[in-house]
């Protein structure tokens, strides 16, 4: 345990040395600091002042066997032993990255895929678009170069992945992009751009993919990209039949379907992965966060035969990072693979994901318009007026109030853009956690008010 001195001064360090990701300098000069967590279990964690929280949003998306699992730690500890790395560039292998490319080969929804290894998300994207660039310029169709993805997406920051993420803020300061990026809009049923109601419409926001292409010409895009479930934009479910429609019109333009399942993989949305929700299979997946349940530092894509064949033909990929396939995160990977698959928790993620939308539900506050997601990855929506879905006026103001207030009442909790709060929690809760969860949310809400 740290004294009040320790903890003051460490909060002092922090705001001295350390530039955080994606966080309101302002706001943990308000607060005196930032929130110093130090411990983990299940789906709790501890701060530095000894309080407990019940995390709401796994991580950053990523936990999905919870915190402390010792089996991780031992694997790591073995393999950072026996060989804590070699390449995987110039022809070198080692078992575990071989034994890892099976394993997630044969669980994708692919046809005949291989896989490449990255270090995280945003890796996985640009790796996934320069394929996508590549399979077409192996053709001779070196125009056939934009990738289509959608307002309110997130596939990351480096400069390709960022170029696809369409969020306030993201953009500000690093124009120029890269110019291959356009965007449509992205489906909302609760909040449709097109004023339709749910079963009544055209889809006309997969249409939109159809409208882009063709004002781009079908000569001159490469791809279209999607998170199966848009995340960091709010837990947004697209309509049913959506994606069989993209998956149609991809077909019809000679467009490749990536499919962004850095957050959906691996069970969070209760299947394994995103996808098998549409039974459509895209042409690449990226990967990442719960393939070690954020337990050390990985991603993946798959690639299927389709544009495996062509770089196969052509004898290189000419492209890689260092920690490609690192031995240690294949170690951990495979484990955690394995717990999800030994402790069912992709069956509980679905079960237990439904109890959490019906019990919020439940509370009936006047200022919860939806409660979206599917499995554990749940957003509430917060509108002043349910009638007529107005939001509240401030961008951030009500959620980031009950998130401040919610973390008094023991939950970290994050708000999203346009007042949403992500309800993503690691896939191995109890009915129990979800009951406590609901009902410290509940008394946040209310008190924010
Ligand atoms: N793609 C999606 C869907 C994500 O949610 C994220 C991160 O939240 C990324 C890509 C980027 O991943 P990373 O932060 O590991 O680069």
């Amino acid at each position: 345990a740290y004294t009040e001195t320790q903890i003051e001064q460490m909060k002092k360090d922090d705001m001295r040395y350390f530039l955080h990701p994606t966080s309101s300098i302002f706001d943990m000069e308000s607060w005196g600091g930032p929130k110093i967590i130090e411990e983990g279990n299940g789906i709790r964690v501890k701060s530095v002042e000894g309080e407990i929280y019940i995390d709401c949003g796994a991580g950053l998306w990523l936990n999905n066997v919870g915190y402390g699992r010792t089996e991780l730690a031992e694997v790591a500890k073995k393999q950072m032993e026996k060989l804590f790395y070699f390449q995987t560039f110039n022809g070198y292998s080692h078992p575990l990255a071989i034994e890892m490319a099976k394993k997630v080969a044969e669980m994708i929804p692919m046809d005949n895929p291989r896989i490449f290894f990255t270090s995280g998300g945003s890796e996985s994207n640009d790796t996934a678009f320069k394929l996508a660039r590549m399979y077409w310029y192996l053709q001779g169709k070196p125009n056939k170069n934009h990738i289509i993805a959608r307002t309110k997406a997130y596939h990351g920051v480096s400069y390709g992945a960022l170029s696809a993420t369409s969020l306030p803020g993201f953009w500000d300061g690093f124009r120029p992009l890269v110019p291959a990026f356009q965007h449509i809009e992205h489906p909302h049923c609760y909040f449709c751009p097109w004023g339709k109601e749910q079963g009544s419409c055209n889809l006309e926001c997969a249409e939109a993919l159809e409208e882009k292409i063709l004002e781009l010409g079908q000569d001159n895009v490469a791809a279209f990209t999607a998170e199966p479930v848009i995340g960091t934009g709010g837990a947004i479910v697209p309509p049913k039949g959506y994606y069989q429609r993209i998956r149609e019109i991809c077909d019809k333009y000679d467009v490749l379907f990536i499919a962004d399942e850095v957050i959906t993989g691996f069970g969070r949305t209760g299947k394994m992965f995103g996808m098998l929700h549409w039974g459509v299979k895209p042409d690449i997946m990226m990967m990442a966060k719960g393939i070690t349940s954020g337990y050390i530092p990985m991603g993946a894509v798959g690639i299927s035969e389709r544009v495996f064949t062509l770089i196969r033909n052509h004898g290189i990929f000419m492209h890689g990072y260092t920690y490609s396939a690192h031995p240690v995160a294949c170690a951990v990977a495979l484990k955690n693979i394995e717990i999800i698959e030994r402790e069912n928790l992709v069956a509980n993620a679905h079960e237990k994901g439904k109890l959490l939308r019906s019990l919020i539900r439940d509370l009936d506050l006047p200022c919860i318009g939806e409660v979206r997601g599917l499995g554990l990855m749940n957003a509430v929506q917060l509108v002043q007026d349910t009638e007529t879905r107005t939001m509240f006026n401030s961008a951030l103001g009500i959620a980031k109030r009950v998130s401040a207030i919610a973390w008094e009442n023991g939950l970290a909790l994050r708000p999203l853009i346009d007042d949403g709060l992500q309800l993503s929690p690691p896939l191995i809760i109890t009915e129990a956690d979800i009951i406590e969860l609901v009902d410290k949310l509940g008394r946040s809400i209310e008190q924010a008010q």
